[in-house]
């Protein structure tokens, strides 16, 4: 049964070095080509979730399992980052070459492919994002919905199963913020998508966790929990406009 999920997490646990317990015992399961929005107010533990199914922190668990992998053994931490790719809050962060190709190219490029794969790599995820014909132009020089797309794009060269998006629609304008929506919803990838952002959630998910102090709280359809006034109130978050 664990093959069918992308993500399947029982009793995930965290506590950060100085004794903040971020997560505890968190289950969850996110199906192959399901869209999860993880909603919760800041100091939830959303991050902390990313970071735990990337490995970039040590969980623990009862169980774990990421993209066929588990994140708590060294050498399948060695394979996440080629089977999961992480969307950071601020794209100026994750955009550091001279190029828009370049910075696109440097996943790719570490998975050790031919530069014709590269190549093809590059071109693919800037269509898929629609940037193509921006390969020549520099990070720094692009709007914000601009900068997060190709983000978007160079964690899409390298073909992830599953993509986690923390705060995507943040620093965004209107125009920028529709630009993402509709992309998110091209991507037939598996999706969690972290954000107090519950208009965009609406948009993009069918299926919300709600997240506060660490433990999820609720679990369900998007439409029926954020429409929930008083379980949204409780939790420091607010009943998206389109369902007011
Ligand atoms: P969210 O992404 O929902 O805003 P985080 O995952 O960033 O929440 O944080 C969850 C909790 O862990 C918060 O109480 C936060 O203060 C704490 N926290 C985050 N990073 C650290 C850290 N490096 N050291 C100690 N506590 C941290």
């Amino acid at each position: 049964m664990e093959t069918q999920s992308a993500v399947a997490a029982t009793t995930l646990s965290y506590a950060y070095p100085d004794g903040t317990e971020a997560l505890s015992d968190i289950t969850f399961d996110v199906a192959r080509g399901e869209t999860v929005g993880l909603v919760g107010p800041n100091g939830a533990g959303k991050t902390t979730v990313f970071l735990c199914l990337a490995g970039v922190l040590q969980a623990s668990a009862e169980s774990l399992q990421v993209a066929g992998l588990d994140p708590r053994n060294s050498n399948d931490r060695k394979q996440l980052p080629a089977r999961v790719g992480i969307i950071f809050q601020n794209s100026d962060d994750q955009l550091f070459s001279t190029t828009i190709k370049d910075d696109v190219a440097f996943g790719p490029l570490n998975l050790g492919l031919s530069s014709d794969e590269v190549r093809n790599r590059v071109a693919e995820a800037l269509g898929q994002v629609g940037l193509t014909g921006f390969d020549e132009r520099v990070p720094m020089h692009l709007s914000g919905g601009e900068k997060r797309r190709a983000a978007i794009a160079g964690v899409l060269a390298m073909k992830p199963e599953i993509l986690l998006l923390d705060e995507p629609s943040m620093f965004l304008d209107p125009r920028g913020r529709r630009e993402l929506i509709g992309l998110l919803n091209t991507l037939a990838i598996t999706k969690i998508i972290a954000s107090h952002d519950l208009d965009m959630i609406l948009d993009t998910c069918q299926r919300v966790l709600v997240l506060d102090h660490g433990k999820i709280v609720a679990q369900g359809l998007a439409q029926t929990l954020l429409g929930d006034a008083a379980l949204m109130s409780a939790h420091g978050l607010e009943v998206p406009y389109r369902l007011r």
